[in-house]
């Protein structure tokens, strides 16, 4: 069970329970008589309904947006053979693995006048429960998780594609596709469209274990896949976890004032994540060969919407796979919850391949989230639309950076033109424009927006207080605060409010008052990754980070595909420089059963490893069978009782282990983002000075 997911179940249900999350100071008096009374309905007791400026943007966004084009609704609805019937799949160990019924609430009314209605349309679009038919011999199982899961049929039996984020709800699907569609006959083969956790997690919820030792199940994969499964979320896995509690709005409540889905999808399962290594590597930029019977031509594109990923065309039956690449929204070409920015230019030039390769034949495309599209002329129509929108996001922003536009300005300047932001499957419910452009400059500028006077800046928490001295208080600033609050703007006074609760951690009602600034600009936006960040701001500011102990566990398949490189590399920075300081020696590595050597050097307080070396002279030499080592790395067995036991072969100064596992840390997984919100208590379970710690496997 992963970090994330106790720390959810850890949590209060919503509602009365959050007397005992707002430890901070929820029964302060408000600052000012005339402030707005909180709703009734809404899930905090702190919570405000929708200003009439708020209101105002959602009714221009109602007005002006493109409704009367209802092709996405036909198409979520085409080839609808069964529903799901329980709206709740339970995981293996009890809990509640996955949950519509908590979206239920988006059918209920035409409008709500906290969610935008574009960001509305794209949830009730993803309510979609059940399973489909994509055309006769492809169906897909919509609505258990982010992600959709995909058969084809092959010769003998099933070919799988994306079995979604965990066993639980990936077992749901098949069961629900055998009911009705199956015909009894067994997996075949199973394709890993890309690196990200949804679209390989759920892989043992359906295949047996004793089928992937015969080999009789080809597991197929992207060039590098195995490479970038993890790697992508373990040197800042907890930064990105942490982070995710805003993208993906982890407190927040489902409902019209909370969490109202994810764009790709309504949320992430919580079952149990598993990763069996692909046996079949697609290497070249296109692969054509036959799988279970059918022919199947791969195009790899690498560093788009993953660093590995894929597209699959079926000639035979004119259908292609999109994978990630082209789904019903703009994608992230920059992340909210932390990741390398991804190339807007390559990712429009595969789609444009795709096009001229598969696309001018195609019938049908489909792919690893949202609904597939019919007809040569949509399936043409939707890869035009995607390809320009990268690519125009691309263009247009380096265009504006060229004459000076800078990180700081691109989201305000920079506009999508109208022909591309008509088209719904363009619109940003996973990235956004603003976000998205800022991406594009940090690619190839950086952060920097070359004022000298943000070059090496002070912190926000030391520069905060001078603003507030020289603003002339605390209560001046909250008087402007609350003006520019009534007055709907919104920006300007968070730009205030925000120096004040950076300079005054523990001013609960600046903490309150820009709480309910951010409350209306996260009902204001499209994007969800955008609500999400500022309705948990809120949350955070009104009631602190929630407390309750965390356990840290990770999936053994997952440790398993950590290569002993990149655990070593975690492990630096893991390690405290501070407490490293003086201390120098030399470790060689041997792991026998695998044939791997690795030179571990602790010097200048900075650990370092070098693959494939060894120290002809080492402080001490530790030779352990890397399926040993696995032990101690997730946590199970640690290295001292590896020594014990035999397992582990040490041989010289056997006090280096221990004097480097002193300079390990924990990371807390409840760092805290907005002032003033984080409780004393860390309740932080103390982690194997060796463990590796990856933390939860990252959705995307
Ligand atoms: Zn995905």
């Amino acid at each position: 069970m992963a970090t994330r997911r106790q720390f959810i179940q850890s949590l209060p249900a919503a509602g009365a329970a959050f007397a005992v999350a707002g430890h901070v100071v929820l029964d302060e008096r408000p600052a000012m008589a005339q402030e707005a009374a909180p709703l009734e309905g809404h899930f905090h007791p702190k919570g405000k309904a929708p200003s009439i400026f708020t209101r105002e943007v959602l009714k221009q966004a109602r007005a002006t947006l493109p409704f009367a084009d209802k092709k996405d609704f036909e198409e979520q609805e085409k080839g609808f053979i069964a529903p799901m019937k329980e709206l709740k799949i339970m995981a293996d160990a009890g809990h509640v693995a996955w949950d519509m019924e908590r979206f239920q609430f988006l059918e209920k009314q035409d409008e709500f006048d906290s969610i935008h209605p574009s960001l509305l349309r794209q949830s009730v679009l993803n309510n979609n429960y059940g399973l489909y038919e994509v055309i006769p011999g492809i169906y897909q199982v919509r609505g258990f998780d982010l992600s959709d899961i995909s058969f084809v049929r092959g010769k003998t039996g099933w070919i799988v594609i994306d079995p979604l984020v965990t066993a639980e709800v990936a077992r749901a699907a098949w069961k629900l596709f055998q009911e009705h569609t199956g015909e009894g006959l067994s997996v075949s083969a199973v394709i890993y469209s890309h690196s990200h956790g949804d679209h390989w997690g759920g892989v043992r919820g359906i295949v047996d274990e004793a089928d992937l030792e015969s080999g009789k199940i080809p597991i197929i994969a992207p060039r590098d896949f195995m490479e970038h499964t993890i790697s992508e979320n373990v040197y800042a896995g907890n930064a990105m976890n942490r982070r995710l509690f805003y993208q993906y709005g982890l407190l927040l409540p489902a409902g019209p004032h909370g969490y109202v889905g994810q764009g790709l999808g309504q949320g992430v399962s919580a079952g149990a994540l598993g990763l069996i290594a692909p046996t079949r590597i697609v290497e070249d930029a296109i692969e054509e060969f036959e799988v279970d019977g059918v022919k199947m031509v791969f195009q790899n594109t690498p560093g788009t919407e993953a660093p590995s990923e894929m597209n699959t065309y079926i000639p035979e039956m004119k259908a292609l796979w999109m994978a990630e690449n082209v789904t019903s929204t703009l994608h992230n070409i920059y992340t909210l919850r932390g990741a390398p920015v991804r190339d807007a230019l390559r990712w429009s030039k595969y789609i444009s391949q795709a096009l001229y390769r598969f696309g001018l034949e195609a019938e049908v495309m489909f792919a690893s989230h949202h609904w597939p599209r019919w007809g040569n002329q949509r399936v043409q129509e939707v890869l035009r639309g995607q390809r320009d929108l990268y690519a125009h996001m691309n263009n247009q922003v380096l265009h504006l950076a060229n004459q000076g536009v800078t990180i700081n300005e691109i989201h305000n300047e920079y506009k999508l033109p109208q022909s591309i932001l008509d088209n719904w499957f363009c619109r940003g419910y996973h990235g956004s424009p603003e976000h998205n452009s800022r991406g594009v400059i940090q690619r190839y500028l950086g952060f920097w927006d070359c004022n000298p006077a943000t070059l090496i800046p002070l912190s926000p928490g030391d520069s905060a207080p001078l603003y507030v001295e020289m603003m002339g208080g605390a209560e001046k600033i909250m008087a402007k605060g609350r003006e520019l609050h009534d007055e709907g703007k919104y920006m300007h006074a968070q730009e205030i409010l925000n120096k004040l609760v950076q300079a005054e951690p523990q001013n609960q009602a600046a903490k309150d008052l820009l709480a309910d600034v951010f409350e209306q600009i996260g009902y204001q936006q499209e994007n969800p990754g955008l609500r999400n960040s500022y309705l948990a701001a809120a949350y955070e500011l009104r009631s602190g980070i929630p407390q309750g102990e965390t356990v840290d566990s990770s999936s053994p398949d997952v440790i398993r595909a950590m290569s002993t490189e990149l655990f070593l590399n975690f492990l630096g920075i893991r390690m405290d420089s501070l407490k490293a300081e003086g201390m120098r020696f030399t470790i060689n590595l041997i792991t026998p059963d695998n044939g791997e050597k690795f030179l571990v050097e602790l010097e200048n307080a900075t650990l370092t490893n070098t693959a494939g070396f060894l120290a002809d002279d080492p402080d001490l030499t530790l030779t352990i069978n890397r399926s040993d080592l696995e032990l101690t790395m997730m946590g199970a067995k640690e290295l001292e009782a590896q020594i014990a036991d035999g397992t582990a072969k040490i041989e010289g100064d056997a006090s280096i282990l221990k004097k480097l596992a002193s300079t390990m840390v924990d990371f807390d997984p409840r760092f805290e983002i907005m002032p003033g919100t984080k409780s004393r208590e860390t309740g932080l379970a103390k982690a194997n000075p060796y463990e590796a710690v990856p933390r939860e496997t990252i959705a995307e």
